[in-house]
Protein backbone atom coordinates (compact mmCIF):
# COMPACT_ATOMS: atom_id res chain seq x y z
CA UNK A 1 0.00 0.00 0.00
CA UNK A 2 1.23 3.48 -0.92
CA UNK A 3 1.67 6.05 1.86
CA UNK A 4 0.29 9.73 0.36
CA UNK A 5 2.82 11.80 -0.27
CA UNK A 6 1.90 15.54 -0.67
CA UNK A 7 5.06 17.94 -1.04
CA UNK A 8 5.19 21.91 -1.16
CA UNK A 9 7.61 22.70 -3.55
CA UNK A 10 8.88 26.80 -2.74
CA UNK A 11 10.81 27.54 -5.56
CA UNK A 12 12.02 30.84 -4.74
CA UNK A 13 9.52 31.79 -2.46
CA UNK A 14 10.44 32.33 1.90
CA UNK A 15 13.49 33.98 3.06
CA UNK A 16 14.55 32.84 6.12
CA UNK A 17 12.07 35.00 8.54
CA UNK A 18 9.19 33.90 6.68
CA UNK A 19 9.99 30.41 6.56
CA UNK A 20 10.05 30.79 10.45
CA UNK A 21 6.74 32.21 10.24
CA UNK A 22 5.52 30.10 7.89
CA UNK A 23 5.99 26.90 10.58
CA UNK A 24 5.18 28.68 13.71
CA UNK A 25 1.59 28.10 12.30
CA UNK A 26 1.78 24.90 10.01
CA UNK A 27 3.26 22.79 12.40
CA UNK A 28 0.51 23.54 14.53
CA UNK A 29 -2.31 23.06 11.32
CA UNK A 30 -1.14 19.71 10.71
CA UNK A 31 -0.57 18.35 13.88
CA UNK A 32 -3.37 16.16 14.12
CA UNK A 33 -3.14 14.99 10.42
CA UNK A 34 -3.11 11.29 9.45
CA UNK A 35 -2.62 9.36 6.52
CA UNK A 36 -0.50 11.60 4.71
CA UNK A 37 3.34 12.41 4.45
CA UNK A 38 4.18 15.90 4.32
CA UNK A 39 7.40 17.26 3.27
CA UNK A 40 8.48 20.59 2.22
CA UNK A 41 10.84 22.00 -0.03
CA UNK A 42 12.37 25.36 1.17
CA UNK A 43 15.53 27.42 -0.99
CA UNK A 44 18.68 26.13 0.34
CA UNK A 45 19.03 29.38 2.40
CA UNK A 46 16.11 28.05 4.58
CA UNK A 47 17.02 24.27 4.58
CA UNK A 48 18.91 24.34 7.99
CA UNK A 49 15.98 26.60 9.80
CA UNK A 50 13.32 24.27 8.42
CA UNK A 51 15.24 21.40 9.86
CA UNK A 52 15.16 22.61 13.12
CA UNK A 53 11.79 23.42 12.98
CA UNK A 54 10.41 20.21 12.25
CA UNK A 55 12.83 18.57 14.36
CA UNK A 56 10.24 16.39 16.48
CA UNK A 57 7.22 16.64 13.98
CA UNK A 58 6.19 14.30 11.10
CA UNK A 59 7.11 17.36 8.87
CA UNK A 60 9.70 15.78 5.92
CA UNK A 61 12.18 18.38 4.68
CA UNK A 62 13.64 18.14 1.10
CA UNK A 63 15.70 20.57 -1.17
CA UNK A 64 15.10 21.48 -4.96
CA UNK A 65 18.13 20.38 -6.27
CA UNK A 66 21.67 19.01 -5.81
CA UNK A 67 24.93 18.54 -7.30
CA UNK A 68 26.47 14.95 -8.09
CA UNK A 69 29.70 15.26 -7.41
CA UNK A 70 30.95 15.00 -3.42
CA UNK A 71 32.84 17.63 -3.42
CA UNK A 72 35.24 20.22 -5.18
CA UNK A 73 35.76 23.48 -7.21
CA UNK A 74 31.73 24.00 -8.47
CA UNK A 75 30.63 27.22 -7.28
CA UNK A 76 27.31 27.86 -6.32
CA UNK A 77 26.90 23.66 -6.11
CA UNK A 78 25.31 21.94 -2.72
CA UNK A 79 26.37 18.01 -2.82
CA UNK A 80 24.19 15.10 -1.37
CA UNK A 81 26.68 14.77 1.69
CA UNK A 82 25.60 18.38 2.59
CA UNK A 83 21.80 17.91 2.20
CA UNK A 84 22.09 14.80 4.21
CA UNK A 85 23.57 16.57 7.17
CA UNK A 86 21.02 19.20 7.38
CA UNK A 87 18.97 16.46 7.27
CA UNK A 88 17.06 16.31 3.94
CA UNK A 89 15.32 13.16 3.12
CA UNK A 90 14.46 14.14 -0.25
CA UNK A 91 15.73 15.96 -3.11
CA UNK A 92 13.50 17.61 -5.95
CA UNK A 93 15.53 16.79 -9.23
CA UNK A 94 15.11 17.21 -12.60
CA UNK A 95 12.15 20.39 -12.32
CA UNK A 96 11.11 21.39 -15.37
CA UNK A 97 11.96 24.81 -14.18
CA UNK A 98 15.82 23.60 -13.97
CA UNK A 99 15.74 21.66 -17.26
CA UNK A 100 14.12 24.93 -18.90
CA UNK A 101 16.00 28.05 -17.22
CA UNK A 102 19.67 26.16 -15.88
CA UNK A 103 19.98 23.49 -18.78
CA UNK A 104 19.29 20.42 -16.38
CA UNK A 105 19.38 17.24 -18.99
CA UNK A 106 18.31 14.12 -19.03
CA UNK A 107 21.98 13.14 -18.43
CA UNK A 108 22.31 15.32 -15.16
CA UNK A 109 19.22 14.32 -13.92
CA UNK A 110 20.98 10.48 -14.17
CA UNK A 111 23.74 11.40 -12.31
CA UNK A 112 22.28 13.26 -9.81
CA UNK A 113 19.99 10.50 -8.75
CA UNK A 114 22.83 7.84 -8.72
CA UNK A 115 24.54 10.22 -6.55
CA UNK A 116 22.02 10.92 -3.68
CA UNK A 117 20.30 7.39 -3.66
CA UNK A 118 24.24 6.09 -2.39
CA UNK A 119 23.62 9.03 0.21
CA UNK A 120 19.98 7.45 1.41
CA UNK A 121 18.10 10.68 0.22
CA UNK A 122 14.89 9.94 -1.86
CA UNK A 123 15.02 11.94 -5.64
CA UNK A 124 11.79 13.42 -6.26
CA UNK A 125 12.21 12.72 -10.20
CA UNK A 126 10.52 15.51 -11.99
CA UNK A 127 9.26 15.07 -15.48
CA UNK A 128 6.47 16.46 -18.32
CA UNK A 129 6.03 17.22 -21.55
CA UNK A 130 5.14 20.82 -22.67
CA UNK A 131 2.16 22.40 -24.54
CA UNK A 132 3.42 21.95 -27.97
CA UNK A 133 3.97 18.31 -27.36
CA UNK A 134 0.75 17.47 -25.68
CA UNK A 135 -1.06 18.93 -28.33
CA UNK A 136 0.54 16.95 -30.96
CA UNK A 137 -0.18 14.11 -28.86
CA UNK A 138 3.27 13.41 -27.85
CA UNK A 139 3.20 13.01 -24.10
CA UNK A 140 4.01 9.43 -23.87
CA UNK A 141 6.53 9.79 -26.27
CA UNK A 142 8.39 12.59 -24.20
CA UNK A 143 7.64 11.31 -20.53
CA UNK A 144 8.62 7.95 -20.72
CA UNK A 145 11.95 8.48 -22.61
CA UNK A 146 12.48 10.90 -19.74
CA UNK A 147 11.97 8.01 -17.10
CA UNK A 148 14.13 5.60 -18.97
CA UNK A 149 17.11 8.00 -19.08
CA UNK A 150 16.70 8.97 -15.31
CA UNK A 151 17.07 5.52 -14.28
CA UNK A 152 19.60 4.19 -16.32
CA UNK A 153 22.62 2.26 -14.33
CA UNK A 154 20.08 2.74 -11.20
CA UNK A 155 19.62 -0.11 -9.02
CA UNK A 156 16.14 -0.40 -6.76
CA UNK A 157 15.76 -3.04 -3.84
CA UNK A 158 12.26 -1.85 -2.86
CA UNK A 159 10.93 0.93 -5.49
CA UNK A 160 10.12 3.26 -1.89
CA UNK A 161 13.28 4.99 -2.08
CA UNK A 162 12.41 7.58 -5.13
CA UNK A 163 9.42 9.31 -6.26
CA UNK A 164 8.53 10.35 -9.50
CA UNK A 165 5.95 13.57 -10.11
CA UNK A 166 4.79 13.94 -13.59
CA UNK A 167 4.16 17.69 -13.84
CA UNK A 168 2.76 18.58 -17.56
CA UNK A 169 4.47 22.20 -17.92
CA UNK A 170 1.70 23.56 -19.38
CA UNK A 171 0.11 23.22 -15.95
CA UNK A 172 2.87 25.07 -13.63
CA UNK A 173 2.09 27.96 -12.56
CA UNK A 174 -0.64 28.37 -15.06
CA UNK A 175 -3.89 27.50 -13.41
CA UNK A 176 -4.79 25.15 -15.73
CA UNK A 177 -4.83 21.66 -14.27
CA UNK A 178 -4.54 18.56 -15.74
CA UNK A 179 -7.78 16.43 -15.71
CA UNK A 180 -7.78 13.78 -13.09
CA UNK A 181 -8.51 10.91 -16.12
CA UNK A 182 -5.87 12.77 -17.69
CA UNK A 183 -2.94 12.70 -15.34
CA UNK A 184 -4.16 9.05 -14.34
CA UNK A 185 -3.24 7.74 -18.00
CA UNK A 186 0.07 9.44 -17.93
CA UNK A 187 0.86 8.23 -14.35
CA UNK A 188 -0.25 4.59 -14.98
CA UNK A 189 1.57 4.81 -17.98
CA UNK A 190 5.02 5.81 -16.07
CA UNK A 191 3.88 2.76 -13.39
CA UNK A 192 4.10 0.24 -16.73
CA UNK A 193 7.46 1.41 -17.52
CA UNK A 194 8.85 1.45 -14.33
CA UNK A 195 7.72 -2.03 -14.65
CA UNK A 196 9.07 -3.07 -17.75
CA UNK A 197 12.49 -1.85 -16.31
CA UNK A 198 12.46 -3.44 -13.04
CA UNK A 199 9.24 -5.48 -12.38
CA UNK A 200 5.86 -5.40 -10.66
CA UNK A 201 6.54 -5.12 -7.03
CA UNK A 202 8.99 -2.38 -7.86
CA UNK A 203 6.28 -0.35 -9.83
CA UNK A 204 3.57 -0.91 -7.35
CA UNK A 205 5.73 0.30 -4.72
CA UNK A 206 7.28 3.34 -6.29
CA UNK A 207 5.18 7.08 -5.60
CA UNK A 208 4.22 9.09 -8.40
CA UNK A 209 2.91 12.58 -7.47
CA UNK A 210 0.81 15.16 -10.13
CA UNK A 211 2.01 18.50 -9.94
CA UNK A 212 0.95 21.64 -12.08
CA UNK A 213 -1.88 24.11 -10.79
CA UNK A 214 -2.74 21.71 -7.25
CA UNK A 215 -5.10 23.76 -5.25
CA UNK A 216 -7.51 23.05 -2.13
CA UNK A 217 -10.44 22.63 -4.69
CA UNK A 218 -9.03 20.22 -7.22
CA UNK A 219 -6.62 18.09 -4.90
CA UNK A 220 -9.49 15.28 -3.83
CA UNK A 221 -10.75 14.33 -7.45
CA UNK A 222 -7.08 14.04 -8.50
CA UNK A 223 -6.10 11.63 -5.00
CA UNK A 224 -8.83 9.58 -5.96
CA UNK A 225 -7.15 8.62 -9.28
CA UNK A 226 -5.78 4.91 -8.60
CA UNK A 227 -1.72 5.67 -9.71
CA UNK A 228 -1.69 8.71 -8.32
CA UNK A 229 0.03 8.38 -4.69
CA UNK A 230 0.64 12.48 -4.43
CA UNK A 231 0.96 16.05 -5.29
CA UNK A 232 3.89 18.15 -5.64
CA UNK A 233 2.27 21.55 -4.93
CA UNK A 234 3.96 24.90 -5.99
CA UNK A 235 2.35 28.46 -5.24
CA UNK A 236 -0.59 26.74 -3.24
CA UNK A 237 2.67 25.37 -0.72
CA UNK A 238 3.96 28.56 0.29
CA UNK A 239 0.99 29.67 2.65
CA UNK A 240 0.32 27.58 5.60
CA UNK A 241 -3.20 27.92 5.08
CA UNK A 242 -3.83 26.82 1.90
CA UNK A 243 -1.19 24.03 1.70
CA UNK A 244 -2.70 22.67 5.13
CA UNK A 245 -5.82 22.63 2.96
CA UNK A 246 -4.55 20.50 0.38
CA UNK A 247 -2.78 18.11 2.95
CA UNK A 248 -6.34 17.75 4.62
CA UNK A 249 -7.60 17.19 1.80
CA UNK A 250 -9.75 13.53 3.26
P1 LIG B 1 2.24 25.25 -9.26
O1 LIG B 1 1.54 24.43 -8.21
O2 LIG B 1 2.53 26.66 -8.83
O3 LIG B 1 1.54 25.14 -10.58
O4 LIG B 1 3.71 24.58 -9.47
C1 LIG B 1 3.81 23.22 -9.65
C2 LIG B 1 5.23 22.84 -9.54
O5 LIG B 1 6.04 23.19 -10.39
C3 LIG B 1 5.66 22.06 -8.37
O6 LIG B 1 6.96 21.58 -8.52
Amino acid sequence: MRHPLIAGNWKMYNNVSETMRFFDDFIKLVENLEGVEIAIFPPFTSLWEAAKKTAGTKIKIGAQNVHWEEKGAFTGEISPNMLKEIPCEYVIIGHSERRQHFAESDETVNKKVRAVLKHGIKPVICVGENLKQREENLTLKVVLPQVRKALADVELLSGEEIVFAYEPIWAIGTGKVATPEDAQEVIKSIRKEIETLYNKNIAENIRILYGGSVKPDNIKALMQERDIDGVLVGGASVDPQSFYKICAYK
